[in-house]
């Protein structure tokens, strides 16, 4: 069995122990045992794929499958190896568990097309949130391979050790520090039982100091490509197996704090009482219809609310609660967040509870590269027969970092009720396979076009 039904088998065969840290659900966050379980058996799939394996300086699994180099094209080492019949061998590091140590690699002069995942998992998580991506990038290669098919480029399968965050107060660990958007000082983290990243990354054969060296240079690369579920609703409803995605979604979040008056639940009068919970949940309510009011990819949430003093016979004194807005694109997104803050501002008068609101995060949206995602358009139209569906995409991806070093595009796959981060989270076999057709046909699109 290969293509799509062996990339949702083996997602499913990494749902349990010795690949999660618990028996009774999956749970893989970076640089544990589980994690390292996990390491040791992709090594396995990518060698058997035809690819150079290497755990790099952050933790992440890289397998490397070469190109075909034209010999007016090669650089001195590349001729050597070919000379030599071994091209690529050279950089073949198999790392065991508990690999020791990071060696120099000559990867060669040409570049490179990443294919790539994350393979942590949410606390109590579904099987296919990343490792789907990589799984699928496993059969492109093999596919390739099997059919003695090289590239005028190579083509290196990334398994990211974190992107969740779900041990360290860091998400996008892996990605961002291969792209080169992470500083030492974001390293001084340590999970919930105060174990610092440091010294989990000394457990791997690996350090802080080197993390950073995981780097890539955007003139290494021709591109990035992920596959991903959905983890929404959108293709389900559609009757569609695949998507195109357009953007990343942008986000902002703020903090919002609603001060009223604390007083006697019995003793204060409905007309006289300044209570910061209605006011907050008046605030709630218009957010949710500012939302509404706007387009397909705007979405605003509450998340998070904490009342005080939070007693049964007190009326609430202060309300603290977050906002959550995406989109597309900006301009949406900020217009949506201005009138949301202006109508804050405005219950808070009416109601005499005043309001303070802090910006906590603002991410800008990552857009797909215009080109890559034609081309991968026109392999899901081939494949599917239907044209492709765009689409945004709500959450964080590993190709939000790529998408400032390289072009870069995304495919979902339809995943079953927009369900994920959850143990029912669920694929059809027969789209996965779609997806990894569509993926080889946009490999070698690449191939032939440009490059
Ligand atoms: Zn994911």
């Amino acid at each position: 069995m290969v293509g799509g039904s062996r990339a949702v088998e083996r997602c499913d065969a990494l749902k349990r122990p010795p690949y999660s840290e618990a028996a009774d659900m999956l749970f893989r966050p970076y640089l544990s045992a589980a994690h390292d379980a996990t390491i040791a058996q992709l090594t396995a799939w990518m060698a058997e794929a035809g690819m150079a394996v290497r755990l790099d300086p952050a933790g992440n699994v890289v397998g490397r499958y070469e190109s075909f180099i034209p010999p007016q094209l090669a650089g001195e080492g590349d001729r050597a190896r070919m000379a030599s019949g071994v091209v690529g061998a050279d950089s073949c590091v198999s790392p065991p568990s508990g690999f020791a140590g990071v060696p120099p690699v000559n990867w060669g002069d040409m570049k490179s097309l990443i294919i790539a995942s994350h393979i942590d998992s949410v606390r109590d998580g579904g099987a296919y949130d990343g490792p789907l991506g990589v799984m699928l990038g496993i059969e492109v290669v093999a596919a390739l391979n099997a059919h003695n098919i090289r590239l005028p480029f190579a083509i290196e399968i990334y398994a990211f050790g974190d992107e969740e965050g779900s041990r360290f107060p860091a998400s996008m660990l892996c990605s961002r520090a291969v792209c080169g958007q992470i500083d030492y000082s974001a390293l001084d983290v340590a999970d919930r039982d105060g174990v610092t990243l440091a010294a989990a990354l000394e457990s791997f054969g690996l350090n802080r100091e080197t993390l950073l060296t995981a780097r890539r240079d955007s003139s290494e690369l021709i591109g990035y490509l992920e596959a991903h579920i959905e983890q929404g609703p959108v293709l389900e409803a559609e009757g569609l197996a695949l998507g195109v995605v357009t953007s990343i979604a942008c986000q902002k979040r703020f903090e919002v704090t609603v001060t009223g008056v604390a007083g006697h639940a019995g003793t204060n009068s409905m007309a006289l009482r300044k209570d910061a919970l209605t006011a907050g949940a008046e605030m709630v309510l218009g957010i949710e219809a500012v939302a509404q009011a706007g387009p397909e990819d705007l979405v605003a949430t509450v998340g998070r609310m904490t009342v005080g003093p939070n007693a049964p016979n007190v009326v609430p004194g202060e309300v603290v609660f977050t906002i959550d807005v995406r989109a597309g694109t900006e301009a949406p997104r900020d217009q949506a967040a201005d009138a949301i803050l202006q109508q804050i501002q405005q219950i808070a008068a009416k109601r005499g509870t005043p309001a303070s609101t802090r910006l906590i995060h603002d991410l800008p949206a990552a857009p797909c590269d215009k080109s890559m995602m034609e081309k991968l358009s026109r392999a899901v139209a081939d494949v599917t027969g239907q044209a492709a569906r765009p689409i945004v995409s709500g959450a964080g991806h590993d190709a939000m970092a790529f998408a400032g070093i390289t072009p870069t595009a995304m495919l979902f796959i339809r995943c079953k009720d927009g369900i994920s981060h959850n143990p029912l989270e669920a694929v059809d076999p027969a789209d996965v396979d779609l997806a990894f057709r569509a993926m080889l046909a946009f490999v070698q699109d690449l191939g032939t076009t440009d490059e």
